[in-house]
This record gives C-alpha cells, structure tokens and sequence, in this order.
C-alpha cells in the first residue's frame, strides 16, 4: 500500500495536527522543587479521556481541512478521504 503523506495545499508543510477538545487530561505530580522565582511543580506521566476532534490543521499556517462540501474535517475516515484525493481540494484553496 502506498503511504498517504500529508502535504499543506497553501504552505507545502508536511506536518498535520489533530486539534481535539473537551479533552480531561490527567497529570501526575512529580515533585515540588525551589527555583530562584519560587517553588516550582515538577509533572510528570499524562493521561488523558474524553475529547473529540475539533478539526485538522497544518502545523504551519494553520489551514484547516474541509471536506468537498466546505466542512470540517472531524474523523479519520474523511481524512483519509482527503490526503487520498488531494488535487480535489487544491482548487478549493483561496
Ligand atoms: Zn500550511
């Protein structure tokens, strides 16, 4: 299978971000440390729950994925739908 690769229509930037909301995010407490602007909290381990994704965006300028219809992109099976049939889109691009 060939390999789908991500490729900003506007700036060219190959890294895709999956921007996702409502997201709990659990944070382990490391340590509490003395630093010369006052007591700092070291974390450590993340986890997180819940959320749902909010769009994808190129990591550099920030474009946003639409579907054909000029609606966002939220799942990964209209993503793959995308990155598959890119020159589609490239006319849609302002
Ligand atoms: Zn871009």
């Amino acid at each position: 299978m060939e390999e789908l690769k991500f490729s900003c229509p506007k700036c060219k930037c190959t890294l895709l971000e999956e921007v996702m909301v409502g997201v709990t995010v659990y944070n382990s407490m490391e340590k509490i440390f003395d630093t010369e602007y006052g007591e700092e909290i070291e974390w450590g381990d993340c986890d997180h729950e819940d959320g749902y994704i909010d769009r994808f965006q190129c990591n550099e300028c920030g474009y946003m994925l639409e579907d054909k219809d000029g609606m966002l992109i939220k799942d990964y099976e209209d993503l793959l739908e995308w990155l598959k049939t890119p020159t589609d889109y490239l006319e849609t691009v302002k």
